[in-house]
């Protein structure tokens, strides 16, 4: 008998749970068909890809584009594009379905469902409907702003200091636009990086000419000059911009999952879908992305992190189960990487407040500066590392890492030592590669270690 997945949202972890439900079931010998919703006319994109499409890197949306529509129809899969699903009822394993082009709706009858609807862009009130005024989110929001950057602005104004605004404001300065990045954080990042850590990022904004103002709340836009400029008014003050990007963070868009009657998480997780490790919500109904929570291995508790580097695994541990194999997703460790200009940024583990107030942990922490490489060679570039232990016993609980080229990505080393749950001790001995090129022959993040060894000791 011929099993009938429906997955609704064909980007990230809606086709990597397609393709891999085909896959697994195709190599049991089982019967699956695949039928893949979409809202928009696109699937399977980069949105990461975005912030340097908007720079100047990347020549077009195509580029960005991982899998077409016609790659996934070849590979067996009915992808429905422009197609949004209105509404499940999950007692009658059906879904209905409006096609956006012709206005009509029909249902979808499956035998298990694939939810992976991903996030929605928070757009405060003051910005809806006003030109000029966007989000970075989606490839239609990519090419807005293509459309905005050929009308030549002069000034731009991005409203939040997270990953997307900082990278954003890269790409806008880069674009040669007097960019201003205003955020209510104290900091760049706040939540997520330790104040070193992030004011290295702003450091790196500072020096491609991008102004940086923290701890200021945009309220509105003030007033329309008429010349396309338009006044933001934050607490008083006034920040005037041709174009005003938006980078204020994303919600899981579970309107769908919550008509249905699936059960939500609560405000820790912004109210996301909570799977088991196997990406499941009830019998039958799965789902991967940003519209999920991810298992955060060190909190042991799940935390929103709408990162694609979790859509993807997580989607392709969903589409396992679904094709009738057995996967599991091992939890996160909360890494994240970027840059900001010319200065790369990375971070994983705890901030020390988690460690306290959410798991009563005593910690320790060092920073040293160091280099990227052995300092004698052409390219090393300054980095700085920040490290935090466990106070009894060295265990490992966090690594931040800024500086220049070879500096970030680093902090892989470091993920999977806390996923290992390795001490600081053994960090420091691990048998890292070393060649002047690369590395000093301690690597920093080892020397930092030691420190904090030593300091136990
Ligand atoms: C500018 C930017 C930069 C980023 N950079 C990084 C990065 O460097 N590293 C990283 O790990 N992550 C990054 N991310 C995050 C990453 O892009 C997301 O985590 C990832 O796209 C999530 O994939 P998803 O499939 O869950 O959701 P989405 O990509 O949002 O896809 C969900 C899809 O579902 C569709 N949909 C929603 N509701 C319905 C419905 N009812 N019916 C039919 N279709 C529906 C939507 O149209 C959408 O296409 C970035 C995101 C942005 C915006």
């Amino acid at each position: 008998m011929t099993d009938r997945l429906l997955v609704i949202g064909a980007d990230a972890a809606g086709m990597s749970a397609a393709h891999q439900a085909l896959r697994t079931a195709r190599a049991r010998g089982r019967e699956l068909q695949v039928v893949a919703v979409e809202t928009t006319g696109h699937t399977s994109y980069s949105a990461c890809g975005i912030p340097y499409w908007i720079a100047g890197d990347v020549a077009g949306p195509d580029r960005l584009v991982a899998r077409t529509a016609t790659e996934h129809r070849a590979a067996g899969i009915e992808l429905r594009l422009h197609h949004e699903a209105v509404g499940l009822d999950l007692d009658g394993r059906r879904c209905e379905v409006r096609d956006l082009e012709s206005g009509t709706t029909r249902w979808i009858g499956f035998d298990q469902v694939m939810i992976a609807t991903g996030a929605a862009p928070v757009v405060p009130d003051w910005a809806i409907g006003v030109e000029r005024v966007h989000p970075v989110k989606t490839l239609d929001d990519g090419a807005t702003w293509i459309r905005l950057l050929a009308e030549n602005p002069r000034t731009a104004l991005v409203v939040g200091g997270g990953y997307i605004g900082v990278e954003t404001a890269e790409g806008l300065a880069r674009r040669g636009l007097s960019t201003t990045l205003v955020t209510r954080g104290t900091e760049l990042m706040s939540s997520t990086l330790e104040p070193g850590t992030a004011s290295a990022a702003r450091r790196g904004l500072e020096q491609l000419g991008v102004r940086v103002v923290c701890g200021t709340r945009i309220d509105g836009l003030l007033t329309d000059s008429g010349a396309g400029v338009r006044a933001v008014c934050v607490d008083g003050g006034e920040y005037p911009a041709d174009v005003l990007a938006l980078g204020l963070g994303v919600t899981p868009r579970v309107d769908l999952a919550r008509d249905a009657g699936l059960p939500l998480g609560g405000p820790a997780v912004r109210g996301a879908l909570v799977p088991d490790a196997t990406q499941q919500i009830i019998d039958g109904v799965w789902a991967a992305g940003d519209c999920t929570a991810v298992h955060d291995r060190l909190l042991g508790q799940p935390w929103f992190v709408p990162l694609g580097t979790h859509a993807v695994k997580c989607g392709r541990v969903a589409g396992t189960n679904i094709g009738g194999g057995r996967a599991s997703f091992p939890g996160a460790v909360g890494t994240a990487i970027t840059r900001a200009g010319e200065v790369e940024i990375a971070r994983t583990g705890l901030m020390p407040s988690w460690a306290s107030e959410q798991l009563g942990l005593r910690t320790v922490t060092t920073r040293l500066e160091a280099t990227t490489t052995s300092g004698y060679m052409p390219q090393a570039a300054p980095m700085a590392i920040w490290v935090m232990a466990q106070a009894d016993g060295g265990r490992l609980l966090g690594v931040q890492l800024s500086g220049g080229p070879g500096a970030a990505k680093r902090i892989d080393t470091a993920a999977t030592a806390l996923t290992c749950g390795l001490s600081v001790e053994e960090f420091a001995y691990l048998d890292l590669a070393y060649a002047p090129p690369f590395s000093p022959a301690w690597d920093p993040v080892q020397i930092a270690c030691r420190v904090l060894a030593e300091r136990g000791r």
